[in-house]
């Protein structure tokens, strides 16, 4: 008997998902009905012995200290110790009974009497642990395991391609034959499916009007449902944000399900958002159901022997090789009756023969050519019966538009390495002309009115932007107008994150607490084990650092000051409201004389140059935006800047110089980097003894008492001057904005090309020589270094 006669009432069939889906549409077929019950042997095995949910997996996590997805493979692997004795596993073992012990195990105590009223079946290779649950069963009820069904090999074809691209342009031309043949879509089938052939099957049958279904549709975290996810995640603390700020959403009712799981927990969400973010990984974008389609399966999926199969990549990574890696061992997998990987690989291989030879028309398609490199034939086919086939040249064109991109690569292959074959040579004589090579990357403007009602005629500019903007307009625009960012928390932006929120407060609230703020802001965010042991090291710094700026205070003759300001400069062009803001970490200030002294703070966590050479060309503008900012927005009248600096807050390694103690040097650090204004009267408000520089970095006196020429210092005039300049480029980035115009124009500075290094569109723009603007800095002579770092 084989699997389709147990189709009767009252049969459990532990059976693969996909052979489950098969054996439904046979039923359907013929027209009856049956009660029947389906399972996956994992299924079968989490009924059988015991299952767990999110509240077991948040425990161990937090328990053990181990990332969700990790918890996950111990839990998983629980059930395979129901009662071994292996000293190696006394650890998990004790584990699971702490997990029993809390309830966190959950075992169906009615399974067994459902299981009395059902005759159970099993197909697919069963391992000895297994065989041993099912020999459990069947003093309960009926248990039969089908044996694999013996096959006669016949003659299978093969086919060899360079590349995915040709391969799956090959079976859309099979698969268009087959329909005029009559064969109905539903019964071709695409198995050994990897990435790269995925890709361009999704493209090349879209360009044939062929309908693909596939069994994994991908996963929501990458798309923009899953970004806005990950943003709401950054911050909420109750499920109930997260349901408000999502709730608009398309695709929030899948999403849904994931919280209504962990609405267990009732502490702050923050503590369980890698849980929720492994979770939005798992889900499942929504297939599209078309009645007739291509599946693409995975391979050794149960289906009529007489459909019409394509094997991919039969190539030396098919089939699965398993290597000896698992979380359990060989030696562990052989005393609990699991299959080790040299068993595994002796099945994986039966298996695939097996497989092969049982569908009667199936298509071997081996490609020489991976994004990574070369391909290698697969090893079974020395054991296989293969009769290899060329590609005749098709007669019938089904798709002009994949025909010609198939052309363009042969065409490709010509000017590479000289060799064009019988179909390009045929296609070429009946295309004359597919503007192969003509191809232009260049930035070909947007319609003006269409770029404006993009942005609601509004649009907010920051120092970043305008940074962006004058490294390159086309990443500006890539990056600000079409949000094709894709923003990843890392736990280094945590930390900039939480020592800014520490800084803002610690100066200016008379009852700060150092521990208290630490906390608070710290509980906003998860770290696992590592992040923690980093941030007791981080915690200690940042002491330091507000107590060396105190240190620093006590030598200035500020007495206000101003933390984390909000600054926001209108602009105004037809059709376009601008707004230009930052925000300034620090300005300190004091009245004297009816004059208002102002020095300007901005904390850094990375490691900050400052070139004012390039100011001209509107890049390292940091400094003299934060002068622009402050000097335009009227917080102060009669204002004489004192001076305007960078403080490096993290990232401060230290440079070792002989004769100065290691806490020396780390105050070194943290002296302020920037200009300071040329009057003495200024300069003795940031620091009453500027002679000796405690405070600022490059202000040098000679031993006259005068102020060497390498001082960092600027005359009001001439930061005066650098405010305009900012104001200047800045009009001139709306004036580019406002046309729309976003040319792909990256700099290369003394040589080195300083925009596209770490610019994630570099996959995107196709920029070339032809691009880059060159820019030439010269050192005038007496000029200052244009380093802050000294
Ligand atoms: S890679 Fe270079 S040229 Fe391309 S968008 Fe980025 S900065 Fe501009």
């Amino acid at each position: 008997m084989n699997l389709y006669d147990y189709i009767q009432d009252g049969t459990l069939f532990i059976v693969p998902s996909f052979t489950r889906q098969k054996i439904l549409r046979t039923i359907d077929e013929k027209g009856n009905f049956y009660r029947l019950k389906f399972m996956t042997m994992g299924e079968f095995l989490e009924r059988f012995l015991f299952s767990y949910d999110e509240e077991a997996l948040v425990y161990f996590s937090k328990t053990y200290h181990v990332k969700p997805s990790i918890a996950k493979i111990y839990l998983e692997h629980m059930k395979y110790i129901e009662s071994a004795n292996i000293p190696s596993l006394e650890f998990l073992q004790k584990q699971k009974v702490e997990l029993d012990e809390k309830g966190l195990l959950h075992r169906d105590a009615l399974f067994p009497s459902i299981l009395a009223s059902y005759r159970v079946v099993v197909s697919g290779d069963v391992s000895p642990f297994e065989r041993k649950i099912l020999e459990r069963v069947e003093q309960i009820t009926s248990v039969t395991i089908l044996d694999q069904d013996e096959v006669v090999p016949h003659s299978v074809p093969m086919y060899s391609f360079l590349t995915a691209s040709f391969m799956v342009s090959f079976v859309a031309n099979e698969v268009m034959k087959l329909v005029k043949q009559g064969v109905s879509l539903n019964s071709i089938y695409l198995m050994n499916v990897g990435d790269e052939v995925s890709f361009e099957l999704e493209r090349t049958f879209s360009l044939y009007g062929i309908p693909l279904r596939n069994q994994e549709s991908s996963s929501l975290y990458g798309t923009y449902f899953g970004a806005k996810v990950k943003k709401v995640l950054e911050t909420a603390t109750t499920f109930q944000e997260i349901e408000e700020a999502l709730q608009e959403e398309e695709c929030f009712p899948m999403f849904l399900n994931v919280l209504n799981r962990y609405s267990f927990y009732e502490g702050n969400v923050q503590d369980i958002k890698e849980f929720l973010l492994e979770e939005l990984r798992n889900c499942q974008k929504q297939k599209v159901n078309y009645e007739e389609a291509v599946s693409i399966v995975p391979f050794s999926s149960l289906i009529q022997e007489d459909c019409h199969v394509f094997l991919f990549d039969f190539n030396q990574d098919f089939p699965t090789t398993y290597k000896d890696e698992d979380f359990f061992r060989d030696d562990v997998k052989k005393e609990l009756g699991l299959w080790t990987s040299t068993e595994k690989n002796l099945h994986s291989r039966t298996d695939a023969i097996r497989d092969i030879y049982s569908f009667s028309n199936i298509t071997l398609l081996y490609r020489k050519m991976s994004n990574d490199g070369e391909m290698y034939p697969s090893s079974l086919l020395d054991e296989l019966l293969v009769e290899k086939k060329e590609v005749e040249p098709t007669l019938t064109i089904y798709s002009p538009l994949s025909k010609k991109l198939d052309l363009a690569r042969k065409f490709d292959l010509h000017q590479k390495y000289g060799i064009i074959d019988q179909e390009g040579k045929e296609l070429a004589g009946f295309y004359q002309d597919i503007g192969y090579q003509s191809y232009r990357h260049a930035y070909t403007s947007i319609s003006v009115s269409d770029f404006l009602e993009h942005c609601n005629h509004h649009l907010t500019l920051s120092y970043s932007d305008l940074n962006q903007f004058y490294e390159c307009s086309f990443a500006y625009y890539l990056s600000k107008i079409l949000k094709l960012d894709a923003f990843e928390e890392s736990f280094y932006t945590i930390v900039g994150n939480v020592f800014h929120a520490v800084l803002a407060t610690c100066f200016s609230k008379p009852d700060f607490s150092f521990e208290k703020s630490w906390k608070q802001e710290v509980s906003k965010y998860s770290f696992d084990a590592r992040g923690k042991f980093f941030l007791m090291k981080l915690k200690s710094d940042l002491e330091f650092i507000i107590a060396t700026i105190r240190k620093q205070m006590t030598v200035s003759s500020f007495d206000h000051i101003l933390c984390e300001k909000r600054i926001e400069i209108p602009k105004h062009v037809p059709g376009l409201d601008i707004t230009f803001k930052g925000f300034v970490d620090k300005i300190l200030y004091t009245e004297d004389m009816g004059m208002t002294y102002v020095a300007i703070i901005d904390y850094k966590t990375g490691n900050p140059e400052l070139n004012l050479r390039l100011a001209e060309y509107g890049l390292s503008l940091q400094l003299p935006v934060y002068l622009y900012l402050v000097s335009k927005s009227h917080l102060f009248s009669n204002v004489k800047f004192t001076g305007f600096y960078l403080q490096k807050i993290l990232n401060n390694e230290i440079t070792i110089q002989k004769g100065k103690a290691y806490q020396e040097q780390k105050e070194d650090n943290l002296k302020l980097q920037g200009y300071t204004n040329s009057s003495s009267v200024a300069m003795m408000k940031i620091d009453q003894d500027y002679a000796s520089s405690s405070v600022v970095k490059g202000l040098k006196c000679k031993k006259n008492g005068e102020l060497s020429s390498n001082s960092k210092v600027k005359t009001d005039a001439e930061m005066d001057a650098l405010v305009s300049l900012v104001d200047q480029k800045i009009d001139e980035c709306i004036e580019s904005i406002v046309k729309a115009d976003f040319t792909i124009n990256p700099k290369v500075i003394n040589g080195k090309n300083e925009s596209c290094g770490y610019c994630p569109f570099r996959a995107i723009c196709y920029h070339d020589d032809r691009d880059l603007i060159r820019i030439t800095t010269v050192e005038k002579e007496g000029e200052e270094d244009a380093e802050m770092d000294e």
